[in-house]
């Protein structure tokens, strides 16, 4: 498909603006097609089916591996709900744009608002789990602890959900604590540890607007990735319509992420797919060739040229005469262009003419003794100005910086009761 668009570029402009045009149709229409009755909705562009079994960590924050996204493409993370007072709104939010997202439930939240985790589900929506209790040091607990987090969460979770199948093999570690032995606990339970690609900073008590700036900032920074939110957050609820408008305007894609299952099986990817910035095809340096094992690369000392290699006769340099000889020459039976008509050197006296040359006399180097005008006043006044300022003119700003300093030191100031 790229390849035809390409083909496109290079037969007919006009073909291609045509081309072009017809791709942006096919867009919107795909995207007013996925979202009855909001005909500029963002949209989900695709779904990625992916297989925790196979790339068990991900989120360029934390891990080699992230989902193998195209540029500009952005997968949408929530944590920590539902509060249903804004998870509501977040869904209603994200209706309005057809946009699919993850959310990352905490298990007690579950198991306050299980409605809520169902109304997320039914709206079409991933659902991981996010630990029981949301502790901030899961990679400090013992290992049965942490296990204790995970297992309970993911029950209940499962049990808000009343269907097993609905919640993913996603798990968000609280926090983004990570440690190895629960990334390993998880990968031996067929679960994804999800670690993001930026934050936006939205726990954190700042606007809504400044959460729109740095979701923004840091998504333009990467050019894709996992964005993580939090659906609990009312400053997110109150960013979330720009973030999604922004994305529109600027080109990005939403894509929903799918665990792999017997009946949908993973998107084809490749591996270096699940690098954020895989080396491109056009970068040089993954074509170019081995630099070859040269047989002196194991010599101590590189083996030097040999006078005989150079054009020099018999080893002994050649006089002036004959190198001029030389360059006159034409090579192999070409004659050489007339010469050229530079300006006559004008001839150089014989080596034992020049000798010595004449040495500078003494007084060049003499130091005046006798200071200028203008510091000879300064000069017997002050010890302690000798030793401090050099005097000269170039330091008559700094004088007055010090002497505009000391008078600002007169301006009242506080002063200790005592010493007054
Ligand atoms: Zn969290």
């Amino acid at each position: 498909m790229v390849g035809d668009l390409l083909v496109g570029v290079r037969t007919s402009r006009g073909a291609t603006l045509g081309l072009g045009l017809l791709v942006c149709i096919t867009a919107q229409t795909a995207s007013a097609a996925d979202c009855p009755g909001h005909p500029d909705a963002l949209g989900t562009s695709r779904t990625l089916v992916v297989d925790p079994k196979e790339h068990p960590r991900i989120g360029t924050m934390q891990y080699a591996e992230t989902l193998p996204l195209r540029d500009r493409e952005v997968v949408l993370t929530f944590d920590d709900g539902p509060l249903p007072r804004n998870s509501n709104q977040v869904l209603d939010i994200l209706a309005a744009q057809c946009v699919k997202a993850t959310f990352f439930i905490i298990g007690r939240m579950a198991q306050a608002f299980p409605e809520g985790v169902r109304k997320l589900h039914d709206a079409g929506h991933s659902i991981g789990a996010h630990s029981q209790n949301h502790p901030l040091n899961m990679n400090r607990m013992s290992i049965e602890r942490a296990k204790q987090e995970i297992d309970e969460g993911i029950a209940s979770v499962k049990t808000a959900l009343g269907n097993d199948a609905a919640l993913a093999p996603f798990f968000r570690i609280p926090g983004l604590s990570r440690a190895e032995t629960v990334e390993d606990y998880l990968a031996s339970q067929g679960i994804q540890t999800w670690s993001a690609d930026f934050l936006a900073d939205d726990w954190r008590h700042i606007s809504s607007s400044r959460v729109y700036d740095i979701a923004m900032k840091r998504l333009e920074a990467k050019g894709k990735g996992i964005l993580l939110l939090h659906d609990i957050q009312a400053r997110t609820v109150a960013a979330l319509p720009r973030i999604l408008r922004e994305l529109k305007a600027r080109g990005y894609r939403i894509v929903h992420v799918v665990p792999a299952t017997p009946e949908q099986p993973a998107t084809p990817s490749e591996p270096q797919q699940w690098q954020l910035h895989p080396p491109s095809e056009n970068v040089a340096i993954s074509h170019w060739p081995k630099i070859p094992n040269f047989v002196f690369a194991n010599a101590d000392m590189l083996p030097g040229p040999a006078l005989s290699d150079l054009d020099w006769r018999d080893g002994r340099s050649m006089t002036l005469a004959e190198a001029s000889d030389h360059a006159r020459r034409p090579a192999r039976g070409v004659p050489l262009p007339r010469e050229a008509p530079w300006p006559r050197q004008s001839p150089l006296a014989p080596d034992s003419a020049a000798i010595a040359l004449p040495i500078p006399a003494q007084s060049i180097f003499e130091i005046q003794e006798k200071p200028p005008a203008a510091t000879q006043g300064l000069a017997p006044s002050s010890h302690r100005a000798e030793q401090t300022v050099p005097a000269g003119p170039q330091t008559d700003g700094l004088a007055e910086l010090i002497s505009v300093d000391a008078g600002d030191s007169q301006s009242p100031v506080p002063v200790p009761i005592g010493t007054r």
